[in-house]
């Protein structure tokens, strides 16, 4: 119906179309929000600079014979409205859970293994007190991450100038945000102020007295996160890693088989479904701007596609210092959008196995192996390594969470030996005094088995192959700036309202016909789809708006 309303435009830039809508990127939310575009009935393009769809939720074969997520490696966070609006299951897709959730060894030999109906009785060997009050700690965060569930998928509210209709529309929508926030109680209010503005490492030492307990939540507040589990935000950190859920039950991380690319495969296949026509190998060089607005794209090999809508998928400093022409946009936005913080201060690995690690602290193969294992049994030992990564590069002793996919999914590997991710905190995104992470690479590599090692003696002779990213890589290889895996720092400022920055939460960007869909927009990073998916809604309130308006 658009479609047929669209060619009795007397609008000129509708006619010289070739496209209704590109996107920049076939990430998974670029691929989101392009299925949900072309379920609407848009043409839709997606123009994406690597061979593959996926982004960082791709799997690769790094080894002979070995295949393995390369970047993202575990899921939760993926929505499950999208998953059932895009038939994701009918696409192939199968996430299967965890069979413990989470192994943390101590160099004493202690160690805590969480999961339903393992997590108390584990910390009660440790501390009788912190079991005592681990449910009730859980049943704080849930009431919590059940508020960030329901923002998930909608804009936040954004900041407008003046009086005009935007300004109507924001005002309905912080009325709905207030109504979200009126539902807690005065105590899970100031419990939310906590969480959104404290340090996890404060939090947890009021509310723990063992380490290992500390370290488990603390993981989550450090990962992809470059800073102390003592910075203040860093609990925010925690809680977005807490909002997601596996087959309907809340908090907890699951495989999907075949890796993170079985997750974006699937989506390709729904976009491809609804008409969207994705172009690998296309890289975008400029954004074409006519008369204040967006009007298409000119690829890296000189074609240009004209669309009504450009959609941009990537980091949002990546589109607005490298892509957007510097004179279309207003001097003050580019200047804030200049100083967007990226930082994860992540180094990834992927290794191929000959046979499963034994930890000292529980030997022997066993449910604790399909774990997500945390090497960091401190919240001290997180601290230190940050320290270290600011003054050196990298962590003397890194914070690694080792997954063996191959415990939950035979198709990655040969039958008799093993893939495992390492993803290892904290290293510097940029190293100090000019040295490059391509001088330096192998040698980190080395120090993360050797560090997994000391917690599972025999480890580092099992390793038969091995892939490494350094932050650099990490940009290289996916236009991740600085080596950010959420497209930019999960810090107040740069969340909800003020993300990618106040006055452009409601994924449109400076520019008419501009919009932002990746993880650059709220609700941020991780699998999740649903910057994609808040994006389609407005573009397609947009667009609904300029049919009635004459079309
Ligand atoms: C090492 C690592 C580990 C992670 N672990 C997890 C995890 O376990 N679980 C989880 O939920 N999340 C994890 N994340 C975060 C999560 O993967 C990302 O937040 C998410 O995948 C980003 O998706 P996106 O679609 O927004 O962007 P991306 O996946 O970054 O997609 C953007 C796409 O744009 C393309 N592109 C860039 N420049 C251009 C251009 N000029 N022209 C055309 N295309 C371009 C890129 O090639 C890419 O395909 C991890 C990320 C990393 C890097």
């Amino acid at each position: 119906m658009w479609r047929e309303a669209l060619t009795r435009s007397n609008l000129a830039e509708v006619d010289m179309s070739e496209t209704d809508v590109v996107i920049i990127g076939a990430g998974h939310n670029g691929l989101t929000c392009a299925a949900y575009l072309g379920m609407a009935g848009l043409r839709v393009t997606v123009v994406e600079r690597r061979g593959v769809v996926g982004g960082a939720a791709v799997t690769e074969e790094f080894h002979p014979g070995f295949r393995n997520s390369v970047a993202a490696y575990t899921v939760s966070l993926l929505n499950p409205r999208i998953i059932s609006d895009l038939k994701l299951h009918d696409h192939g897709l199968k996430i299967v859970e965890r069979r413990a959730q989470n192994f943390l060894p101590a160099p004493d030999g202690s160690y805590l293994l969480t999961g339903e109906g393992r997590t108390r009785q584990s910390l009660a060997k440790l501390s009788e007190r912190d079991a005592n009050r681990i449910d009730a700690f859980n049943r704080e965060l849930e009431v919590i991450a059940d508020v960030l569930r329901a923002f998930v998928l909608r804009a936040p509210p954004n900041l407008v100038e003046g009086f005009g209709a935007g300004a109507v529309r924001e005002a309905f929508n912080a009325l709905g945000t207030a109504n979200i926030l009126r539902r807690l109680s005065l105590d899970q209010q100031r419990s939310l102020l906590d969480l959104f503005t404290r340090s996890a490492g404060e939090i947890l030492d009021e509310r723990f007295e063992t380490d290992l307990v500390k370290a488990l939540y603390g993981f989550d507040a450090i990962v992809g996160n470059y800073a102390s589990p003592y910075a203040a935000g860093s609990a925010y950190v925690m809680l977005h890693h807490a909002f997601g859920e596996v087959n309907g039950k809340k908090g907890v991380w699951g495989h999907a088989i075949g890796g993170m690319g079985a997750i974006t495969q699937a989506m390709a296949s729904a976009a491809r479904g609804h008409g969207a026509d994705i172009k690998l190998g296309a890289g975008v060089r400029e954004v074409v701007v006519e008369r204040d607005r967006a009007a298409g794209i000119i690829l890296d090999s000189g074609e240009t596609i004209r669309a009504k809508y450009v959609v941009s998928g990537v980091n949002p400093k990546l589109l607005y210092t490298r892509l957007v022409p510097a004179d279309a946009l207003p001097p003050a936005f580019l200047a804030r959008i200049g100083n967007w913080r990226n930082a994860s201060g992540t180094f990834r690995m992927n290794v191929a196995l000959s046979t499963l690690p034994s930890f000292a602290a529980l030997p022997g193969p066993g449910d604790h192996l399909s774990a997500g294992i945390i090497i960091g049994p401190s919240l001290g030992y997180m601290d230190r390594a940050w320290h270290d990564a600011r003054a050196q590069g990298w962590s003397r002793e890194p914070v690694i969470e080792v997954l063996i996919p191959s415990m939950l999914d035979d198709t990655l590997c040969p039958s008799d030996q093993h893939v495992a991710s390492l993803f290892c905190q904290h290293v510097a995104p940029q190293l100090p005094d000019g040295q490059s992470w391509d001088d330096h690479r192998d040698e980190v590599g080395d120090l993360m088995i050797a560090t997994v090692d000391k917690y599972a003696p025999g480890f580092a002779a099992s390793v038969i192959g091995r892939q490494m990213l350094s932050p650099l890589d990490l940009e290289r290889q996916f236009g991740l700036l600085g080596g950010d895996i959420f497209h930019g720092a999960l810090t107040l400022n740069q969340l909800f309202s003020a993300r990618p920055m106040l006055g452009h939460a409601d994924y449109r960007g400076p520019l008419k016909g501009l919009y932002h869909c990746g993880s650059g927009a709220h609700p941020g990073g991780g699998v999740t789809g649903a910057p994609g998916h808040n994006a389609a809604r407005v573009i397609l309130s947009d667009h609904r708006k300029l049919f009635k308006a004459g079309v």
